[in-house]
């Protein structure tokens, strides 16, 4: 029997507490007679408001496990209070007084001899880390007395520190200048007044003078004394607000090893003088076959801060070597001497790495010295001209995992670094300096492609990003093969490789495809013969969709509007008295009459076209001056068409698709109109025929304001032309049948 069975046998079940709580904890005691379990243990159960707990824990001392009800398999992180969601959101830790019995939750603090009142959850927390704070802690132990020993080896900073800080970072120090004069006496004893620059280097300290007025206030010059190229600054000017910042590298041998210090430097010119403020940070050590890194642990004893170094798990020196400059901006090189790079490279033993790596920097080397030691073929792969593209991989600069995700840097053999067999390799030409080529064809490769040159030739082209995964999905050599004879039918050609825009729209399609519900396990649906059309068709849907989907989001507004409508004009009553003469099915078309205000403004607003804004309409309808009546394809009879304002009698006056607009396809919808016409004149009583001649004397009067008044169309395809030719344009009269 394993140890977590033995645990099971020796814990007793969990059962729910006699609480009347949302959330409550279920606390039993076990005894443990077995291999391995031996004494007390301890199930711990939280409760909501479901049959089985949400999440069970079994102790046994520092040993555990536990169950998770919405995980079959939880990992032991996801088993901490922290990251089980008890309410919506809210983790079970954060969640205060959760209920439990008076005996349970002493039972709980007893065994775990922590007693701070409503802090059940805080000790499960402390408990299910118990294991794991004790190896830490033994861990830390060891290496604080490793650290105590090392760090009494380590060596004191040099004298000449400042020296060699202010000659190495010329950069954040300035060239000092004076303006003075000088009295001189020139040849044939004439004496005269000469404008002087007296000049000093905080960087190497020298001195001089210089004729004239030549050197400017914050240019930049080479110091006489040094050479170094540096900023000139001008006693003249105070540099009390001034200060720089650079973090300085220092190596110290010591034996066979060496010893590197990272520090921050912070510098002020008060008095028209560098002054250094040296923060000592990071240690390094290493001997070349192992490396040890410390930093500074800072806390607060006897109302004061102090620090002491602790070891780090990480021990990368080439983290040291950059220092950030400021938020959102790139990482700069720290500063480091001359004999820094010759003090680690000899340590390191990283020379070799330059003779294949021409343009290496010394942070570069460092990096690639580390990765050979983390990774078994680094070096090889430096050797064999890969070197660029792992500095890149290195530091993640050439797309990262998208660019990587097949590749297996910790291979201990060189192909299987990168999962492909050497004549394979051999075939992915061009670019070493990145793996993203070799990535590619490796997911080829696993997306079931022999890899031969015609291959990658044929998919070279094709962005990868889902494309392998989908043409896996479906049948890799069946779906190239309908790529190439789409790419033909397309484009015209076929010259060896498939053309990606023809690959998207298929992707397209399939994704377009699936979201309607249609069946991919057809093959004329897989691979339609005509990719563009059906393409384009599910375009056309997804809009349409899309519509609908904006029309649901609406209808709280529209219900709300309707009823106002509703209660102001009555339409629902006079839709209803006139559904009998003017609902009609023809052969093709027919015409709706809306239930209410509320269809009315669904159909405008699924159009977008006037009727829904303001109220100009409907009072048309109450006054039964006109109707709203809805045109639609008999085939699609749910789908907004056109959508007709008519008078009593038939006539009417506008019809209107999306965005106020007409379109061709309604050519074809006007016999229908006329024959409707006829027939709504057959249907009508007497008093709609009043009403029909109301109306038209309404509507010509209509007719005649506005063409005094000359108003023009603002918006929309028909702009700046005169609203009543427009309106006259779309009036379609009853033909008064003869007799
Ligand atoms: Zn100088």
């Amino acid at each position: 029997m394993k140890k977590a069975e033995e645990l099971m046998l020796y814990t007793p079940e969990s059962q729910r507490p006699p609480l009347d709580a949302k959330l409550c904890i279920s606390v039993a005691a076990g005894e443990g007679k077995g291999r391995y379990i031996k004494g007390k243990t301890l199930t711990v159960a939280v409760w909501d408001n479901c049959k089985s707990p949400l999440v069970v824990w079994r102790f046994c001392g520092d040993y555990w496990t536990g169950a998770l009800r919405k995980e079959k398999h939880p990992t032991r992180r996801q088993m901490f209070p922290e990251q089980i969601e008890a309410v919506y959101g809210r983790p079970l830790a954060y969640i205060e007084g959760i209920a439990a019995t008076q005996p349970e939750s002493e039972l709980l603090q007893d065994y775990f001899n922590d007693r701070r009142p409503g802090y059940l959850m805080g000790i499960i927390s402390k408990a299910l880390d118990a294991a794991s704070r004790k190896r830490r802690e033994a861990r830390d132990e060891m290496q604080a007395q490793e650290t105590q020993q090392m760090l009494a080896k380590l060596p004191e900073l040099p004298q000449d520190l400042e020296k060699r800080i202010l000659a190495r970072c010329s950069d954040s120090v300035f060239l000092w200048i004076t303006n003075t004069k000088e009295r001189r006496t020139a040849p044939g004893g004439v004496r005269e007044t000469i404008p002087v620059q007296r000049v000093r280097c905080d960087s190497c300290g020298g001195k001089y003078s210089v004729d004239g007025r030549e050197m400017k206030h914050k240019k930049m010059a080479a110091c006489r004394c040094c050479g170094r190229t540096m900023q000139i600054y001008n006693t003249q000017y105070s540099a009390r607000r001034v200060w720089r910042a650079r973090t300085f590298l220092l190596s110290q041998p010591d034996n066979n090893a060496v010893w590197v210090r990272r520090m921050v430097v912070y510098f002020n010119f008060e008095n028209h003088n560098a002054n250094l403020d040296i923060c000592p940070g990071d240690i390094w050590w290493t001997d070349g076959a192992s490396a040890k890194h410390w930093k500074k642990k800072y806390f607060f004893k006897d109302n004061q801060w102090d620090s002491r170094y602790i070891m780090c798990q990480s021990n990368d020196i080439s983290k040291g070597m950059t220092a950030s400059t400021g938020y959102y901006q790139p990482r700069v090189y720290a500063a480091w001497e001359r004999t820094f790079e010759h003090d680690l490279r000899k340590v390191m033993k990283s020379g070799w790495i330059k003779k294949y790596d021409k343009g290496c920097n010394f942070y570069r080397e460092v990096k690639f010295w580390e990765s050979c030691r983390r990774y078994p073929m680094a070096e090889s792969l430096i050797k064999t001209g890969w070197a660029d593209a792992l500095a890149s991989y290195l530091d993640g600069s050439d797309g990262g995992y998208c660019n990587h995700q097949h590749l297996k840097i910790h291979s201990k053999t060189y192909y299987g670094v990168f999962g492909l067999t050497k004549n394979e390799l051999a075939l992915i030409h061009g670019r070493k300096d990145t793996f993203t080529d070799v990535n590619e064809a490796v997911g080829w490769k696993k997306a079931g492609l022999q890899i031969t040159a015609r291959n990658l030739q044929m998919v070279s082209a094709l962005s990868t990003y889902r494309v392998q995964d989908i043409l896996k999905e479906h049948g890799l050599s069946r779906s190239l093969k309908y790529l190439r004879q789409q790419t033909r039918r397309i484009t015209g050609k076929y010259d060896g490789v498939i053309s990606p825009r023809v690959t998207s729209d298929w992707i397209d399609y399939l994704d377009m495809a699936q979201k309607a519900g249609m069946n991919l396990a057809i093959e004329s649906v897989l691979y339609p013969l005509d990719l563009k059309r059906r393409h384009d068709d599910l375009v056309a849907e997804r809009a349409r969709l899309a519509r609908m989907d904006h029309l649901k989001d609406v209808r709280r507004q529209i219900e709300e509007e309707a009823a106002d409508l509703e209660s102001r004009f009555s339409i629902e009553q006079i839709m209803q008295k006139i559904k009998k003469t003017y609902q009609y099915d023809g052969e093709k078309y027919l015409i709706r009459v809306p239930d209410g205000a509320k269809s009315i403004l669904e159909e405008s607003r699924y159009l977008d076209h006037c009727i829904q804004r303001g109220t100009r309409y409907f009072e048309r309808i109450a006054t039964r001056e006109s109707y709203i009546l809805f045109l639609r394809k008999k085939d699609d009879p749910n789908t907004p068409w056109y959508t007709l304002e008519v008078e009593p009698g038939g006539t009417i006056r506008q019809k209107r698709s999306y965005n106020n607009n007409q379109f061709d396809d309604l050519e074809d919808a006007k016999p229908f109109l006329a024959e409707w016409q006829l027939i709504v004149q057959q249907r009508m009583s007497a008093a709609e025929v009043s009403l029909a001649e109301k109306s038209r004397a309404m509507r010509d009067q209509e007719f005649e304001e506005l063409r005094k008044k000359g108003s023009v169309i603002r918006t929309g395809s028909h702009a700046g032309q005169l609203l009543v030719d427009e309106l006259m344009r779309d009036l379609m009269e009853v033909e008064q049948s003869a007799g």
